[in-house]
């Protein structure tokens, strides 16, 4: 990709006080805050990561957003995965280029973007019109058209279609309901992962996995503690994200149970 700026292109704007504002470059555009005005032809042409002057004297940050920075300021509905757990997820659902991967419920497709980012092929399942049509806005608009994406509108715990599944990643209230029908959809040795955030829906799924013998269920909690670094005061944040979800993962066997 050509490192400047051409019109179209998405450019995170990072004022003097770390306030982010995303905006989409046009010929003539503006952009305005309190501060003023920025024109946007001030701005195209510039490198990723060049300062910019508004004639009105505020200073900008000008950068391409990160897929973290475009999942925090995207437009949502339902509450998103953030990248702290979307980075892990990756790795406990062992995510590959050209995995097959079916996800439910897709919600504002933060988590589809990043399983297609790391080369996926993905088939959503979801509940809601409203939902289906904003997760595949975010993904086109993040990824561009023409990604392995298909979302249908429906119900998982009815069942799923698709055979021979390398992945399923859930996000939805009652994963459990998924779990038989993941063992008929998931190839063998395929891995299932559900982002659930209360510990009580954790044993319920864990109680399902077992039932129907998936292998090597594990529950994680990820905790990301973020440093303030300036001079000689070193020392954690004050603030952190208390709680998100809890990560879990098992993997389908070979030899089917009776369930
Ligand atoms: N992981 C998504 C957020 C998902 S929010 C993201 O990162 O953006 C949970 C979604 O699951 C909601 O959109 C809800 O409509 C959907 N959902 C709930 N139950 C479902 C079901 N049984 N089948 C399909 N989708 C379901």
């Amino acid at each position: 990709m050509d490192a400047s700026f051409s019109p179209g292109d998405r450019v995170l704007l990072i004022d003097g006080k770390a306030r982010r504002y995303l905006i989409t470059l046009r010929e003539g555009g503006q952009f305005h805050t309190h501060a003023g005005v920025t024109p946007h032809d001030s701005i195209l042409g510039l490198p990723d990561g060049s300062t910019v002057r508004s004639p009105s004297g505020a200073k900008y940050l000008a950068l391409r957003p990160t897929l973290a920075d475009f999942v925090l300021s995207m437009p949502r509905g339902a509450q998103v995965i953030y990248p702290k757990d979307l980075g892990p997820l990756l790795i406990l659902a062992d995510v590959y280029p050209g995995a097959r991967i079916l996800e439910a419920g897709v919600g504002s497709g933060a988590l589809s973007m990043t399983l297609l980012r790391a080369g996926a092929d993905v088939v959503g399942y979801e509940l809601r019109e409203d939902f289906a049509a904003k997760a595949q806005a975010n993904v086109a608009s993040f990824l561009g058209e023409g990604c392995p994406y298909r979302v249908e509108l429906r119900d998982v715990y009815e069942g799923i279609d698709e055979t021979g599944l390398d992945r399923i990643l859930l996000d939805l209230p009652e994963p459990w309901r998924v779990v038989k029908h993941a063992l008929t959809a998931l190839r063998p040795g395929g891995i299932l992962v559900s982002y659930l955030p209360g510990i009580g829906q954790v044993v319920q799924l864990r109680e399902a996995l077992d039932a129907a013998s998936f292998m090597l269920a594990e529950t994680v909690e990820v905790l990301q503690r973020s440093w303030h670094i300036e001079g000689q005061s070193v020392r954690p944040d004050h603030r952190m994200v208390a709680h998100t979800g809890f990560l879990t993962a098992a993997r389908r066997p070979a030899d089917q149970p009776l369930v």
